[in-house]
């Protein structure tokens, strides 16, 4: 028998653990069952990466549940000479369901945060090109901190408000939620008719124009006003093993 098996739970193998995400005046913390993400939402980031936001309907892709990290520092990722941030209003679904009507899509609405929609955008390019999936470039280890959850009870349903980040103190990402292309009830309802949602999931909505580089060693500092805000620093002390650890 394999030495990982252990059937002492039921399992023959240690089942996975919970990936979970802190509520603000909460000591339950909110379990991930998926994360969603939304592409090109926001007009003048779509125009920032090439596409004419007039045409595109909303896409989809999705992260690992244990893609999910909290604030705090992270190990720089692996395999990537381009790392960009996309700061993103993060929706958590208290209530699942399937072709769920816009305007009843913000009663299964747990509440927000604020999120990092992490890119290896180098690989996002060569998929790209190839026509191949963007799970690698988007699904990676870490790939999306996110802040506490802030309830409904307390904020409401943020629909307008500024949304920025900034790295090492400069702002780099500059935009309001009141841009943005889809908007959540309507990101809900239509996201429903693709998969049936679950209680847990959470749904990245897209990220306004300026996305760029972040460096080994970098501060990031995102806030969504009534949302929150979000710390995140990237490990120096791979600085100059990262370029070398590319074997592509
Ligand atoms: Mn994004």
């Amino acid at each position: 028998m394999h030495p990982a098996v252990d059937r002492s739970a039921g399992y023959a193998i240690a089942a996975p653990e919970v990936t979970t995400v802190a509520v603000a005046g909460m000591d339950e913390v909110f379990p991930v069952a998926r994360v969603f993400c939304v592409g090109r939402n926001y007009a003048e980031h779509s125009i920032e990466m090439g596409h004419d936001p007039e045409r595109e309907p909303p896409f989809f892709f999705m992260k690992p549940a244990d893609a999910v990290v909290s604030a705090g520092r992270l190990p720089f990722p692996t395999q990537t000479q381009e790392l960009h941030h996309e700061i993103e209003l993060v929706v958590a679904l208290a209530e699942g369901g399937r072709d769920i009507p816009v305007e009843r899509a913000l009663d299964h609405v747990f509440g927000y945060a604020v999120g990092l929609d992490m890119t290896r955008r180098d690989l996002q390019a060569e998929a790209k090109k190839a026509g191949r999936p963007w799970d690698m470039a988007k699904g990676f280890d870490q790939s999306a901190p996110i802040g506490q959850i802030r309830v409904v009870e307390d904020i409401g349903h943020p629909t307008k408000g500024a949304v920025w980040l900034r790295i090492n103190g400069k702002p780099r990402q500059e935009g309001d939620l009141a841009q943005q292309i889809w908007k959540v009830p309507e990101t809900i309802s239509l996201l429903s008719t693709l998969v049936a949602l679950r209680p847990g999931d959470l749904i990245m909505t897209g990220t306004p124009k300026g996305v760029g580089a972040v460096e080994p060693g970098d501060l990031l500092e995102g806030h969504i006003d009534g949302v929150g805000d979000l710390t995140v620093s990237y490990d120096s002390s791979a600085k100059a093993a990262f370029r070398d650890r590319v074997t592509r």
